[in-house]
């Protein structure tokens, strides 16, 4: 049993999504020639909803309201849009194994889907505590947060535990926006990570203590620089409290674990260049095969504005970009244009919200109100050999937001740093 297809994107997230965008946009396939292969049940969704729209107590996001592309203002990619568009969604499917000489694909349900070019896009999974050597985390109250099952299971959950305590394990994106949802759903919130602060990837002492201080303000406690050990359980298998290295008993009526990611290259490892935990690829997103391309929070891409280093990113505004650029570079072979990306994070928690573009590497020089939780508008500029390298601004406007991004681009020239502190966002409207 078997069907071929020219072109087969392996996976059915973010990047999924907009590489179907830019086929459609730019046509160059006929009816029956492309397909998503996707281990789960519905078309490609915006992933960043699920920690934020979805869990709001009134009025929540829910398809078919947030399919891509629809966070890019773009078109609303629903079924209907893949049937119009010949595009062959093969859901609820997963491969199982790839065979890279033979371009196949093996599913689940045994069939074998062959293809002239492949673009992975399976994204990644969420770290589970098993993986540190702490059991019992398929608990009924105990929620990841990956994808619609796990979002539809924390959601169930946070019903039930109104008014209760919930323990959120891990201080980076996952547990700063669900711990902000909790509070947001009355349920009171308490963080546990190893690190001396929130974020400490990317946000500087001083940034995280402003946000940490906000949350504290909103009812939710810290425990930081230390870990989970076990669980307590009642006769039914329900965690009741979470035990810390310290031997402190943490009352929960439910947790939620946002520990970090693996991408999912499994499929690959054997047959493809690996690097950064992820699918090596060059500036057009094709990896070592010539024939197959990877993009998303699986590909590892050479970032020019870092001098070509090669990184892996897991943000939605990458899996948007590079999916459209694998998708550019296969259409339109004569034209090979390497990408150019500059880095950009954000996040959105109770009335905050956040943009981060480029590189935290270097001195950092932060300016703005750090005092105020009304509207606030603070940030950082990160120089590194004289040179803008990373920018970060809480609370700006669109024109603010794209000034900053400009400084970060161009890494413009800081003659002063005293100067720059003093002139703080200015510095970067004014270029
Ligand atoms: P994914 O969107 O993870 O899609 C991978 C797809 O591949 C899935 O459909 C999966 O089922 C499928 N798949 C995997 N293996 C197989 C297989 N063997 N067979 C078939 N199908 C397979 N980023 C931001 O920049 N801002 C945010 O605010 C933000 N919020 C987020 C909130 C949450 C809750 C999560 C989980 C992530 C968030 N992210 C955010 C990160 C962002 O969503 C990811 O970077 C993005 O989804 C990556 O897109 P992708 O297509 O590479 O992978
Ligand atoms: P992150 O990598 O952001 O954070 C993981 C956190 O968990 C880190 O603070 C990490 O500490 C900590 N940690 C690791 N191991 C343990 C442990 N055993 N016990 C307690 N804490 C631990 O991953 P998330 O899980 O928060 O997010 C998953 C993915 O979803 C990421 O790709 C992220 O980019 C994406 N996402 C993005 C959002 C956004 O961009 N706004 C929003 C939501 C998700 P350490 O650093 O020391 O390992």
């Amino acid at each position: 049993m078997g069907r071929a297809f020219v072109y087969v994107i392996l996976g059915g997230g973010v990047a999924a999504g907009y590489a179907a965008l830019e086929f459609a946009r730019r046509g160059g396939y006929s009816r029956g020639e492309l397909c998503i292969i996707s281990e789960e049940a519905v078309a490609p969704y915006e992933r960043p909803a699920l920690s934020k729209g979805y869990l709001l107590p009134e009025g929540p996001a829910r398809l078919p309201g947030f399919h891509t592309c629809v966070g890019a203002n773009d078109e609303l990619l629903t079924t209907k849009w893949y049937k119009e568009n010949g595009i062959e969604l093969v859901l609820g499917t997963k491969v199982m194994a790839a065979d890279i000489r033979r371009k196949t694909l093996l599913t689940a349900t045994g069939e074998t889907i062959s293809y002239k070019n492949l673009i992975i896009a399976t994204g990644a999974r969420a770290l589970k505590l098993e993986e540190f050597g702490i059991s019992g985390s398929d608990a009924s109250n105990i929620c990841y947060l990956r994808n619609l099952d796990d979002a539809d299971k924390l959601v169930k959950v946070m019903r039930s535990c109104s008014g209760g305590n919930a323990v959120v394990i891990g201080g980076g994106y996952i547990g700063m926006e669900c711990a902000a949802a909790l509070v947001t759903n009355k349920i009171k919130a308490t963080m546990v990570f190893p690190e001396n602060h929130c974020m400490a990837h990317l946000f500087t002492p001083k940034i995280a203590e402003y946000y940490e201080n906000y949350y504290i303000s909103k009812g939710v406690t810290f425990i930081k620089g230390t870990v989970l050990t076990s669980f307590e359980k009642d006769s039914t298998g329900k965690v009741t409290s979470v035990i810390l290295k310290d031997g402190k008993h943490l009352p929960a009526d439910m947790v939620v674990v946002g520990i970090g990611i693996r991408a999912n290259t499994s499929l690959f490892e054997d047959q493809l260049l690996m690097d950064q935990g992820g699918i090596k690829v060059n500036g057009q997103m094709l990896t070592s095969d010539g024939s197959v391309y990877a993009v998303g929070d699986v590909a590892a891409f050479p970032i020019k504005l870092f001098d070509g280093v090669i990184r892996r990113l897991e943000h939605v505004d990458s899996a948007r970009r590079t999916a459209r650029h694998a998708v550019a570079a296969i259409l339109e072979p004569s034209k090979p244009r390497d990408i150019d990306y500059l880095p950009f994070f954000y996040s959105r928690v109770f009335t905050l919200s956040w943009q981060f573009y480029g590189n935290n590497i270097g001195e950092v020089v932060h300016f703005g109100d750090f005092t105020t939780s009304n509207s606030p508008r603070f940030g950082a500029y990160w120089v590194d050999k004289s040179l803008i390298r990373g920018a970060f601004l809480e609370g700006g406007s669109r024109e603010e937001y794209e000034a900053i991004s400009n400084v970060v681009r161009r890494k413009v020239k800081v003659a002063n740093i005293a100067e720059l502190e003093k002139q703080g966002l200015m510095f970067a409207i004014q270029e």
